[in-house]
């Protein structure tokens, strides 16, 4: 007899959900993570679309710790010393709970979604580092952390991109640096009318700001800005190859960012409060490990379930909702005579393939190649500098039709790159 039907390994919100799901589903489960208190150590630029925690508990928002709705967004193409943005702005839209998307901190937001797994009847033990999977006869059977062994039917490995576990039982390959990129991240304290004011935001609305070019000095990555109530979360990522080609350090190219004549004045005046970094699984479709084996799944970064489209970054969907889906077929296994093995957890993968997981990952698989193409990063920073400097400069000399403003920087930028980017744009966001 087991201690618990489940242990589900890392409070990340994969994990919280996942055990929040087992506990409703009346299966005992116990949350284990190795930090002092759930999402004490969790990073994330900060934008959570609701939509799939919004089907686990209905009107959660209204609950959590949730910081602000997001109802603007921008996008800014910058060199060293101008920017182009797109602004996009809608107050009144977007508020239908399953497509609102909020800005989080995680330290609160885990630490609520882990006490609402208590809460369902889950255990939580914080700080618990888990060190290897426990095996009876080869078959997984619990886990060890330090002293203490603890027995399961079934694990859920929802210990996040590095997952050391699923590398020990050789369900996770090594990371590979050209599908990892490392994120670095301020919180920046400022009062709330401050930010109000500073991006046009009425109570309760949040900005959701994305940079692409000089802030990752050409390489693939960029810079993130989202409003919190009362706190800025401002940071930069960048691929791991790129960093280390490079010999760039990341922090060096953070302090240069928000020294940025476009980002400067957005966080003039904040105290900072954290700063953190961490990895995020940016290699899409290809790098999604095998997710099931006997008694053992695997949910959110722990399966690199992340996509970043430049426009938007997701990871927290995903998770909460691999989280979820791996909850309902352990709950059926138990459910059919709790026979854990790979042929029946197998309903997890098709649950996943059914549902926006897997098909948004397969929608968008070249991606990250897409991404990786030079030209966000450099071409069209300085194409745009040039063309809005051209058409906004007016020093008296015989003026010229914008469309001969325009041709010629088109045409130094490289008309069959820019053909090609989006020729291959098309097919891949
Ligand atoms: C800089 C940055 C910006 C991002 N921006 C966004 C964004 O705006 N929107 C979005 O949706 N996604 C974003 N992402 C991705 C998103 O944060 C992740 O996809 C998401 O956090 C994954 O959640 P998770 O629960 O799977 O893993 P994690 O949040 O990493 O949680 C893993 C948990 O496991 C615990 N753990 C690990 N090992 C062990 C062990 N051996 N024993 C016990 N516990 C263990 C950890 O302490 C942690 O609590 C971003 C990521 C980064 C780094």
């Amino acid at each position: 007899m087991s201690d618990y039907d489940v242990i589900v390994v890392g409070a990340g919100v994969a994990g919280a959900t996942s055990a929040y799901c087992l506990a409703k589903g009346g299966l005992s489960v116990l949350l284990l993570d190795r930090g002092d208190a759930a999402g004490a150590k969790n990073v994330t630029g900060g934008r959570l679309y609701a939509h799939s925690l919004e089907r686990v508990m209905p009107g959660f928002a209204g609950r959590a710790p949730v910081e602000r709705r997001v109802t603007r967004e921008t996008i800014s193409l910058m060199t060293a010393d101008s920017s182009v943005t797109i602004d996009f702005q809608k107050p009144g839209g977007m508020s239908d709970p399953a497509s609102a998307s909020y800005t989080v901190l995680r330290a609160e937001f885990d630490a609520w979604l882990a006490g609402e797994a208590e809460k369902a009847g889950c255990d939580l033990v914080c700080p618990a580092h888990v060190d290897r999977l426990l095996k009876d006869n080869g078959r997984i059977a619990g886990v060890v952390a330090g002293d203490d062994t603890l027995t399961a039917d079934a694990v859920v490995l929802a210990d996040g991109i590095n997952s050391l576990l699923a590398r020990q039982e050789g369900l996770k390959p090594e990371l590979s640096a050209h599908a990892v990129a490392v994120g670095c991240k301020e919180i920046i304290e400022l009062p709330e009318r401050v930010i109000n004011d500073r991006f046009n935001l009425a109570e309760g609305e949040g900005a959701a700001r994305l940079f692409a070019g000089a802030p990752s000095g050409g390489l693939v990555g960029g810079g993130f800005l989202y409003t919190n109530k009362t706190s800025l979360s401002l940071g930069l990522v960048v691929t791991v190859e790129g960093l280390a080609r490079s010999r760039t350090r990341l922090p060096d190219m953070f302090e240069a960012f928000k020294k940025h004549p476009a980002v400067a004045p957005l966080i003039e005046g904040g105290a900072l409060l954290e700063y953190s970094a961490h990895l995020v699984p940016e290699g899409g479709l290809k790098t999604i490990p095998d997710l099931v084996s006997d008694n053992i799944l695997i949910v959110g970064d722990a399966a690199n379930l992340c996509l970043n489209l430049g426009y938007t970054v997701r990871g927290m969907d995903f998770a909460i909702a691999s989280g979820q889906m791996a909850a309902e077929t352990l709950i059926e296994a138990k459910n059919n005579g709790g026979d854990y093995s790979k042929g029946v957890l197998d309903g997890y993968w098709r649950r996943m393939e059914d549902s926006f997981v897997l098909k948004d990952m397969k929608t968008y698989k070249n991606a990250p190649e897409f991404i990786e193409r030079p030209g966000t990063y450099n071409v069209y920073p300085e194409l745009m500098d040039g063309i809005f400097s051209d058409l906004f400069t007016i020093t008296g000399e015989p003026a010229v039709l914008a469309r001969k403003k325009i041709w010629p920087r088109l045409r130094k930028a490289g008309m069959g790159g820019l053909a090609m980017d989006l020729l291959k744009g098309g097919n891949a966001i």
